[in-house]
């Protein structure tokens, strides 16, 4: 978790008792979470914590690459810590449990022209069910029969 309070102070952000709160709540949770959810961890500890300045910090911190906005089926919106620091890579969420993992290849190539157009940037999320999920689901089958 010191790893991404040192974020903070690289970025030069303060290191406030609250943002510690918000990267405390999402290391624990090991997997996205909504605002919300990150509102209601908070509130445990801050009893006065505002909605509104909760999301400031998790925008402010999104901005920096400190977290990053997870995008659902659902169309509600997510927040991951990102555990890798490099600019340009992608994520692979699990659709089971919610866990998050980088993926530092990028499949797609960069600077070409697709259909005319000159590719200047592009977002790609995965999805899909990690090994511990994978290993419980295996578990249920054999249990089943
Ligand atoms: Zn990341
Ligand atoms: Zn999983
Ligand atoms: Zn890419």
């Amino acid at each position: 978790m010191e790893k991404f309070i040192d974020r903070l102070r690289e970025n030069g952000l303060k290191v406030t008792p609250k943002r510690k709160a918000i990267i405390k709540a999402l290391f624990e949770a090991h997997r996205f979470l909504s605002p919300e959810d990150v509102y209601a961890a908070v509130k445990k500890t801050f009893k006065k914590a505002s909605f509104p300045s909760v999301y400031n910090n998790l925008e402010t911190m999104l901005k920096v690459g400190i977290l990053h906005k997870i995008d659902r089926p659902d169309r509600r919106l997510y927040y991951g810590l990102c555990r890798s620091g490099l600019k340009h890579h992608h994520h692979v969420v699990c659709i089971g449990c919610g866990k998050i993992s980088e993926v530092a290849h990028c499949p797609l190539p960069h600077g070409r022209t697709v259909n005319g157009f000159e590719v200047v940037e592009h977002f790609l999320q995965m999805e899909g069910v990690c090994p511990d999920c994978r290993k419980k689901a295996r578990g249920k089958s054999v249990s089943e029969k």
